[in-house]
């Protein structure tokens, strides 16, 4: 136990405050207030916490309960035997866990089993194991041959429902509620079609207990959702509580409108009732439940190690998204009955089975610090340091907060407790602030006024987000501007990474990217890490950027806006960096496919003196700032100047890609999209809706050959 901290003490009452109110809203009022996979991660915190100081645990946290306490426009019902909820998984090694506790759980009870008989002495009577029913059913329920099977089950993101059968006859449906006692909702459950009225059993059982989840299957749950709002009613947060709304209104009429669906997964049976109908098995228990008429999932399996349970679970990490409902993860558990009654429950779970939960997409977590970033721009990007967050199955430590505005908007301060999103390939991002965990020190975030690098003011143009130092020799804007002119699409000069660059720049050994062409071995070996040999190459790599055209060398000038392809437009309607200095941002605007903002960026970056400097020194330096004369000389006529294409279909003999890059070479634009601007469609086979849109555009189409033939004078 550590020593306990008032920081803790409060995080652990705001913690429990939020739990409560959340569970109130999801359980009572079917309506959340959060995502589940932030209630999981609060919940967790919170649960880590009491683990740390034992002495803060107190009977209503949340920790300590399952659900919520039913509410009272149904009559309570108390279960016979009470509805567990699942321990949770998050990760294959949470599972590993779990498989290691039972094993190691199982191994402790036969040791004292054995213990205890060795007591006895041979002959007497053993009870059987852990169970609470010492009737005499452990002889028939230990025959599973394989005790360690596991069955997979989908985890179908529903309501738990206890159904009572008497005779074969529907007498009772109960919701969970606490697990202990639920609400009596008999008349809503029969009207689930799913779920038999009557047993299809010829000598039912006097009382058979059959427990489920009953869903809204998703198309039905839009449709629903598509009502309401059209009616002006609040829409359901998800298809989870909408089925729990649905069972707990007071109109079964409506109820029955709703087509709430039904897979059962649990039987109870009387240990004599299991013998006679010879259950040994979760496996056979479905087998039994889909004889008596209930429509059990489809997609249950065997699996007989962890590693095939971790393929069931991979598999459906794709394919849920199929399934016309929602599973949040896949349920794994013992199949064997007789091990099952051995391990039996903790307080809230059943130590047999796990809920294996799919990663979450979103999940809450603290800020610890914002740092700001200066680029080579001289941009000052604001950073937030995360508290570390496992999210889609990686830890993020780090999101961007882009400038001043997101940061106003979202409210976001040091301290406070915020939901990360990382869907997909995206990098993560921070989507809302949770203001109920505000520490009340907190402060808002201010921008600093001076570059945090450099020292120098910064700026904010009117109309732009983003605050700027635009002090040129600023280290952090020059490191970034090396880092540019040696990258692969500028000149390419390989060797200098990341810690050189830096290296050059703090001991004053490059002052802009003219220096480069001046370093000598001797500088370089006298840096950290830098051997004669690799020094020789660096200085030659270097050198040799002296052969890279002049579109690179503009590119690698790193003006605003001119990305790769915009530099080599550029270089090829002003064959000479003389041409370009001199050119007005009209001239530069004329150029096809070079937009406003470009053409003054890069007519105030040549008028500026610093960069006139910068120019006459790479210069001296023997750069390329001009076409080689046979270039020039080659330099196209542009037969397709001024034209918009777009393209569809698979053509003949070339790439879509190839006939893009044609089409430019020769001045032509290509855009992905049809509109009256177009001037032709290039037509391959299975062409798609483009065509048909060009049609009734009457735009011009062209088949590939037809397209060469335009294109004949740049290809011959
Ligand atoms: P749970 O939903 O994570 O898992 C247990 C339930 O899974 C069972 O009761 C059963 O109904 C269901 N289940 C589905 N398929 C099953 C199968 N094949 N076999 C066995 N059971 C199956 O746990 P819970 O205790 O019902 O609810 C806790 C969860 O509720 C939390 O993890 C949280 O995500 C959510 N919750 C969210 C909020 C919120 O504000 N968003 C608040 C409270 C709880």
């Amino acid at each position: 136990m550590t020593q306990l901290n008032p920081k803790v003490e409060q995080r652990v009452q705001e913690l429990r405050q939020l739990l409560q109110k959340a569970s109130y809203a999801y359980y009572i009022l079917d309506n959340p207030i959060m995502e589940d996979a932030v209630y999981d991660q609060l919940y967790r915190e919170l649960q880590e916490l009491e683990l740390q100081h034992p002495e803060l645990v107190t009977l209503d946290s949340p920790t300590q309960r399952v659900g919520e306490k039913p509410a009272s426009q149904f009559s309570s019902v108390r279960h016979n035997i009470p509805l567990y909820s699942l321990e949770n998984a998050f990760n294959l090694g949470e599972f590993t866990k779990w498989q290691e506790r039972w094993q190691r759980h199982v191994l402790t009870l036969n040791q004292e089993d054995k213990r205890d008989e060795e007591t006895r002495g041979p002959g007497d009577a053993g009870t059987r194991g852990r169970g609470d029913k010492g009737d005499g059913g452990d002889k028939v329920l230990s025959k599973s041959a394989t005790p360690s099977e596991y069955i997979c089950e989908l985890k179908i993101d529903g309501s738990a429902l206890a159904l009572t059968y008497e005779n074969g006859v529907l007498v009772r449906g109960v919701t969970r509620g606490d697990g202990i006692t639920g609400e009596d909702i008999t008349q809503n459950v029969r009207t689930i079609r799913s779920i038999p009225l009557r047993l299809n059993l010829e000598q039912p059982p006097a009382v058979v207990e059959v427990r489920g989840e009953a869903f809204l299957p998703l198309d039905v749950f839009e449709q629903i959702n598509l009502e309401r709002e059209q009616a002006g009613e609040p829409l359901f947060a998800n298809p989870r509580n909408a089925a729990a709304g649905t069972l707990r209104q007071l109109d079964s009429r409506i109820v029955a409108q709703r087509r709430l669906d039904f897979f059962p997964y649990t039987l109870h049976l009387d240990t004599q009732e299991l013998i006679n109908l010879h259950l040994y098995s979760q496996w056979e228990a479905l087998e039994l439940l889909a004889s008596m008429g209930f429509p059990v999932n489809p997609h249950r399996q065997l699996r007989s190690s962890s590693q095939e349970v971790e393929e069931y679970y991979n598999y459906w990490d794709t394919n849920r998204h199929n399934l016309p409902y929602m599973t949040d993860g896949v349920v794994v558990k013992l199949n064997a009955f007789a091990i099952q009654e051995q391990l039996g429950f903790t307080q809230k779970f059943p130590r047999w089975a796990i809920a294996f939960k799919y990663p979450a997409e979103e999940a809450p977590t603290l800020v610890e610090a914002i740092s700001i970033n200066v680029g080579r721009t001289g941009a000052l990007t604001p950073l937030a340091h995360l508290q570390p967050v496992q999210l889609a199955g990686t830890t993020v430590q780090r999101a961007t907060l882009h400038n001043k505005d997101f940061i106003a908007q979202l409210d976001l301060r040091v301290g406070d407790t915020v939901i990360v999103r990382k869907a997909g390939e995206i990098i993560p991002e921070i989507v809302r602030v949770l203001p109920e965990l505000r520490p009340s020190d907190t402060q808002p975030f201010q921008m600093p006024s001076h570059c945090p690098v450099c020292g120098s003011q910064v700026v904010r143009q009117e109309g732009e987000a983003v605050t700027r130092c635009i002090n040129t020799s600023c280290p952090a804007i020059l490191k970034g501007a090396i880092t540019h002119w040696v990258s692969r699409k500028a000149l390419d000069i390989n060797g200098l990474g990341e810690k050189l660059v830096e290296q050059l720049v703090d001991q004053s050994l490059v002052l802009s990217v003219a220096d480069l062409y001046d370093l000598t071995v001797e500088q370089l070996t006298e840096l950290e890490r830098m051997g004669t040999k690799s020094a020789e190459k660096l200085v030659s790599a270097i050198a040799n950027s002296q052969i890279q055209p002049w579109s690179r060398v503009l590119y690698g000038l790193g003006i605003r806006h001119v990305g790769s392809v915009n530099a080599q437009t550029l270089t090829e309607q002003f064959p000479t960096l003389e041409q370009l200095a001199v050119a007005s941002p009209a001239d530069i605007e004329g150029v096809y496919s070079i937009g406003t903002e470009i053409a003054h960026s890069v007519s105030e970056w040549f008028q500026l003196k610093s960069n006139q400097i910068l120019i006459d020194r790479l210069r001296e330096a023997g750069l390329q700032l001009a076409a080689k004369a046979e270039t020039i000389a080659e330099i196209p006529s542009q037969p397709l100047s001024g034209k918009s294409f777009v393209i569809t279909g698979t053509l003949p003999t070339m790439k879509r890609e190839e006939a893009k890059e044609l089409i430019q070479q020769a001045g032509g634009k290509v855009s992905n999209s049809i509109s009256s601007k177009t001037d032709y469609l290039i037509v391959g086979e299975n062409a798609g809706s483009k065509l048909e849109k060009a049609q009734k555009l009457g735009i011009h189409q062209l088949s590939e050959q037809q397209l060469l033939k335009l294109l004949k004078p740049n290809l011959g």
